[in-house]
């Protein structure tokens, strides 16, 4: 009948993204947590199978909209689904540098690719407790560092994504443990600014 949402395939080997973040977090982090994610999120819409129609980052960007008997499953499981998907598709094997229209609008956003670095960083180790770390395209079609708690999507404040690292201890305990900054130091080395300057040019348009 309706279409479930599923979890999607990475695009690399779990153990692509070695040494920066390790092959058993990346494993557990896609198969167990995220497809619960996914599991729920499914459980919630069963509730109300037309919202499969909507595509998820539609039914983020318009919470209001959704049922409210559902609202909370949405935002936390449907948030996560979509955080999720989004995540794995900013980050590739090791070796890519920032480039094109997105690079040069960050430069001029922040000062310097440095001082951008610099400020998400902050964002990512200032959010207390689990949440994410997003660059954003704002409604004035300005590039944005914030961050959001738990699963909270940057769609639902009608921002549009074009980079995060998600800083749950979900997503580091296990080879960094304690150590967030130790996390988010080595995740510049596996950013797929590709994807991040086509999220870019799709955003400002
Ligand atoms: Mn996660």
């Amino acid at each position: 009948m309706e279409n479930k949402h599923l979890l999607p395939k990475l695009a690399y080997a779990y153990n692509a993204l070695e040494p920066f973040i390790d092959q058993k977090t990346m494993e557990v982090h896609h198969s167990k947590h995220h497809q619960t994610y996914t599991d729920k999120f499914n459980e919630a819409l069963d509730k109300h199978p037309e919202l499969y129609a909507k595509k998820p980052e539609e039914l983020l960007s318009n919470l209001s909209s959704v049922p409210e008997d559902i609202r909370g499953a949405v935002r936390n499981h449907g948030g996560g689904y979509v955080n999720h998907c989004f995540f794995w598709e900013i980050l590739a094997p090791t070796g890519q540098k920032p480039s094109g229209a997105s690079s040069q609008a960050i430069n001029t956003s922040f000062g310097s690719f440095d001082k951008f670095k610099e400020q998400f960083t902050a964002a990512a180790l200032g959010r207390f407790g689990s949440g994410w770390a997003w660059l954003v395209v704002n409604k004035d079609k300005k590039l944005e560092i914030i961050s959001t708690a738990n699963q909270d999507s940057p769609l639902s404040e009608g921002k549009k994504p074009i980079l995060c690292i998600d800083v749950w201890e979900h997503a580091y305990y296990l080879k960094y443990m304690n150590k967030r900054a130790d996390f988010v130091a080595a995740f510049w080395n596996v950013v797929n600014w590709k994807k991040v300057d086509e999220l870019f040019a799709q955003a400002i348009k």
